[in-house]
């Protein structure tokens, strides 16, 4: 069988590392991919621009394509797959429909309202004048969101209201964001812990994935401005089973019989980003029609059934007839990103380091010990202590269901240049590495991420801290 994913990120190099594996895989295409696909045995880049359907069909009729996996937001809400459903080709993606509870901050919170799917409460606003009267009635703390997509960059968490009406000024004001800002969403500021909520949907067929946690902020202590995500983990501690059961009652089902009812087909993954309150109650901050990234990353190194299968069964209808097997290690990922961002940054550096990180990697033999050392190293970095971490965790031989893989770097913002690879983007690599627990996998992910250079580079020391100080990892 040939496959074609739909994207250039982290997330999308890992999904073909993992499709690749599967026994009834032939040839993977990415589309365009990224320098990591490139050189990833069993993968093929092909340059295509995501959200060109015409040409993506194309090249799917060519290469006689059994499945197209889209992975980033533009080309669902771009429609391209209703385009390739409906030249028969089956697609892991929701329609462009179902994508506005991605594609419209606005959409998604009155389809919540509908519903009765709990979330923040909120007013829209595309009248700037409108806009600053509500802040002065809210005050602060309070959040500004630009209605459309924003790479991330589009929210402002706003402690005071001279921040707000900023963000405001920048959204309806400066036009800031283009047409994703002209319509701003304000609403209330919500405390807690966020957790990120991944399933697999077929319609009203749920597949509920491992769960994870993101880091949203660039600097240590969640500081600085918001990014796509500087590293992440599975599983979440803080979702309990009760926990899960709770958010698939509250949340994925009320959404996905929404779908339903609103006649929104719906072939994909959901993501539903929650904040949990302390008393314990899930809130839904956003969703996103896709995997999220980094989260992937750590998702599918404890994958051990075989992804194709999962998405082959939810394009044919049949998700409820599947699981899926995870490994009892967790999983940690940590960014490795461009000097700079999000703001600007350049491009074009040569990565060192890379073969080093992955050659003793390889290499690696089953071994847990250090697990208490490294949990205590990331807890001190979390608290801006700026050490280095010093001790490595030899990692864990997790056999074929991984892929054979304790370790890898997936790539977002890489290209090839004839035997190198270059920086090309804000998001670099995403070291991800499996551990006993969250404190092993980040110690051996920052010990290879340490291995490998780029001018600028810069990373998060504290990546997992939420979940080390549960305690339950
Ligand atoms: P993404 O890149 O994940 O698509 P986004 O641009 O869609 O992000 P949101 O996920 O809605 O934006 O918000 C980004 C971040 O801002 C959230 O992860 C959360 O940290 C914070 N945030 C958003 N809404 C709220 C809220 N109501 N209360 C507190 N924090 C919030």
């Amino acid at each position: 069988m040939n496959i074609l994913i739909i994207g250039s990120g982290g997330r999308e190099h890992a999904l073909a590392w993992k499709i690749a594996q599967s026994p009834k895989v032939s040839r993977v295409f990415v589309a365009p991919g990224n320098g990591g696909t490139a050189t990833e045995p069993g993968v093929e880049n092909v340059d295509l621009d995501p959200t060109d359907a015409a040409a993506l069909i194309a090249f799917a009729n060519d290469h006689q394509i059994a499945l197209c996996i889209i992975g980033p937001e533009a080309p669902l809400v771009a429609g391209v797959s209703d385009a390739l459903v409906a030249a028969g080709l089956p697609c892991c993606g929701p329609s462009q429909r179902a994508a506005q509870l991605e594609g419209s901050k606005d959409f998604a919170k009155a389809f919540m309202q509908r519903h009765g799917i709990p979330t923040a409460a909120y007013r829209t606003f595309s009248d700037r004048e409108q806009a600053l009267a509500y802040l002065d009635q809210v005050g602060a703390p309070v959040v500004v969101k630009a209605d459309g997509l924003a790479a991330g960059k589009g929210v402002v968490v706003a402690e005071d209201l001279d921040e707000a009406r900023a963000a405001v000024d920048a959204m309806l004001g400066q036009g800031r964001f283009g047409s994703a800002g002209h319509r701003v969403v304000i609403e209330e500021k919500l405390l807690g812990e966020e957790v990120s909520f991944i399933v697999l949907v077929s319609g009203e067929q749920v597949l509920p994935l491992a769960t994870s946690q993101d880091h949203k902020a660039r600097d240590e202590g969640d500081r600085g401005p918001n990014t796509g995500g500087m590293g992440a983990y599975s599983p979440a501690p803080i979702v309990t089973p009760e926990l899960e059961q709770r958010i698939m009652r509250e949340v994925i089902e009320p959404t996905v019989a929404g779908l339903r009812a609103e006649d929104l087909p719906y072939v994909g993954f959901l993501y539903a980003g929650l904040m949990i309150g302390a008393d314990g109650t899930p809130r839904v901050l956003e969703y996103n029609c896709r995997l999220g990234d980094p989260e992937t990353q750590p998702i599918l190194m404890r994958l051990e059934s075989d992804l194709l299968e999962l998405c082959l069964a939810a394009t044919e209808g049949r998700l409820a007839e599947v699981e899926a097997q995870w490994c009892d290690q967790a999983a940690l990922g940590v960014v490795m990103a461009a000097g700079g961002y999000p703001g600007d940054y350049a491009k074009g550096h040569p990565i060192s380091g890379l073969e080093s990180a992955l050659d003793d990697n390889s290499k690696a033999e089953t071994s847990s010990a250090s697990t208490g050392a490294s949990m205590v190293m990331v807890l001190g970095m979390g608290m801006g202590m700026g050490m280095g971490m010093g001790t490595p965790s030899t990692g864990m031989n997790m056999g074929s269901g991984t892929g054979g893989s304790e370790a890898k770097v997936f790539h977002a913002g890489t290209k090839r240049d004839d035997e190198r690879t270059l920086t090309n983007g804000g998001r670099v690599l995403c070291v991800t590495a499996l551990g006993a627990d969250v404190g092993a996998a980040a110690a051996k992910a920052y010990e290879l991420a340490e291995r490998i250079q780029f001018e600028g580079a810069f990373y998060r020391r504290d990546i997992g801290y939420r979940a080390l100080k549960h305690g339950t990892t």
